[in-house]
């Protein structure tokens, strides 16, 4: 394999960048850039798992001071020879080292290929690798722990589980198939259904925690809604902690929608703050209108802000309507104020009530539990892993696709030879799912959505 070469820290000013080198050569092209002070020991003959201070120099150009770490094969992220350098935080000086070890023979490395060479050197498993992308990318302590759990092997655990247990019936099956004239006992049907129905029932469960598990991946589309000054920007400043949309006394002043992602405790929610619903007079304020209408029918989540200080009337009445067969919660806002709201009609409509003072931050806990009940994400264990994406979640719905199949087709009398065939399509996507039977273009779509230099 190439020798490969990319910086895996973020393209920026900082105070150290890190380049990563990958192949067989690393330590020679090493050799050739890299002039140690600290110990006598080119690159090459370094050990695994240590550093070496010294000098980048360019055919005797001194460029930068950095640190070199080396990792011998097998003992490395790829699983081949690794260096890694710490050289000075800036764009200018970590490119000209960059450009310096692709002259010396290494090739840019792609997206995701320090990861696809650790996958193809069975360092870990398709799950793992992607779940090392998921980590990068977690906004909040529930994504962290999920992708965490995936790379520890939570869900391969499982699946593994009932790979292993279809492999031992296609092994019966086989035997049986193949030498149907031998004499190999016939394959109870009534174990091997129970062992299909467990896999099924496994498999099913791993489903449901995907779906309960989707806000806590990409968090939830969320829309604030509620008529003028009942305080929806300052609720959406005092979920994103600082001062986004403009808060003022007069009536229908936030026209624009702001948007942002906060994290309310465990999950993120994608915040949509709106012009508010209402009948709108001037143009300018009617084109936000129309937008923050069509915000509300794509939301996943409505907080519709009612004002605990006035009476409710017919803009509140218009919310309320507008909120019907939506996964909605109000908020009654101002609680630090006396009450004139007459809360009974909301009572009556919304599921979940919640009272909120926007200005004082009472109130978010409530919020935060309101919406994970609303999602049925208090039942999960984040540390049972769940799946990080489309993929995955496909070829587990297709392998119990074919387990059920296999299960019909045992009860009506089939033949093996079909359920067989069932079974082995089964096994097939689960060896998919973990990247132990995968066609390469499946694993080139994979890593081309990782970044440069993981
Ligand atoms: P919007 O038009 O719905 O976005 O409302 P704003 O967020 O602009 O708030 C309107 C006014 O109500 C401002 O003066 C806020 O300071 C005030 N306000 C918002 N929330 C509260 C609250 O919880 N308590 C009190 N006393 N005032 C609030």
């Amino acid at each position: 394999m190439s020798v490969i070469a990319a910086i895996a820290t973020p393209r920026g000013t900082g105070g150290i960048s890190v380049i990563r080198i990958s192949g067989e050569d690393t330590f020679e092209l090493c050799n050739g850039i890299f002039t140690p002070t600290s110990t006598k020991k080119r690159p090459s003959e370094m050990e695994g798992y240590t550093c070496a201070y010294g000098k980048i120099t360019d055919g005797g150009e001194y460029i930068d001071d950095c640190v070199l770490t080396v990792f011998c094969a097998p003992k490395s992220y790829t699983g081949e020879d690794v260096a890694e350098i710490s050289c000075h935080g800036g764009i200018f000086v970590t490119n000209r080292i960059l450009q310096l070890i692709f002259r010396n023979g290494a090739v840019p490395a792609e997206p995701g290929e320090f990861t696809k060479r650790a996958f193809l050197n069975g360092k870990m498993n398709l799950i793992q690798a992607e779940a090392v992308m998921n980590i990068i990318s977690a906004e909040g302590r529930a994504s962290h722990c999920c992708a965490a759990a995936l790379k520890q092997g939570a869900i391969f655990g499982n699946i593994d589980a009932v790979a292993k247990k279809l492999l031992g019936l296609l092994g019966e099956l086989g035997a049986w198939v193949d030498y149907p004239e031998e004499d190999i006992p016939e394959v109870e049907s009534g174990e091997m259904l129970s062992v299909l129905e467990e896999s099924a029932s496994a498999l099913e469960k791993i489903l449901r925690d995907y779906d309960s598990g989707k806000i806590i991946r990409e968090g939830v589309d969320t829309v604030i809604v509620g008529k003028p000054n009942v305080g929806k920007s300052t609720l959406m400043n005092l979920l994103s902690g600082c001062e986004r949309s403009i808060v003022t006394d007069i009536a229908g002043t936030t026209r624009d929608i702001v948007e942002e992602s906060v994290t309310l405790g465990d999950i993120v929610l994608r915040l949509s703050d709106t012009a508010g619903i209402r009948k709108a007079e001037d143009i300018v304020e009617k084109f936000g209108v129309e937008r923050a209408n069509a915000k509300l029918d794509a939301a996943e989540l409505v907080l519709a802000v009612f004002d605990n200080s006035e009476p409710f009337n017919e803009e509140d009445e218009e919310i309320c309507k507008r909120c019907e067969g939506k996964k909605c919660i109000a908020l009654i806002n101002k609680t630090d104020k006396e009450q004139s709201l007459d809360v009974g009609h909301i009572e009556k409509t919304f599921e979940k009530v919640i009272y909120i003072s926007a200005r004082s931050g009472e109130g978010t806990h409530e919020l935060e539990a309101a919406i994970c009940g609303l999602f049925g994400t208090d039942g999960l264990n984040y540390n049972e892993g769940i799946l990080a994406n489309e993929r995955q979640r496909l070829c587990v719905q297709n392998s119990l696709n074919a387990i059920k199949e296999a299960v019909f087709a045992l009860n009506d009398g089939y033949t093996l030879d079909a359920v067989n065939i069932l079974i082995d399509e089964a096994e097939n996507y689960l060896l998919e799912l973990t990247g132990e039977k995968v066609s390469e273009a499946v694993v080139n779509e994979v890593f081309s959505h990782f970044c440069v230099g993981k």
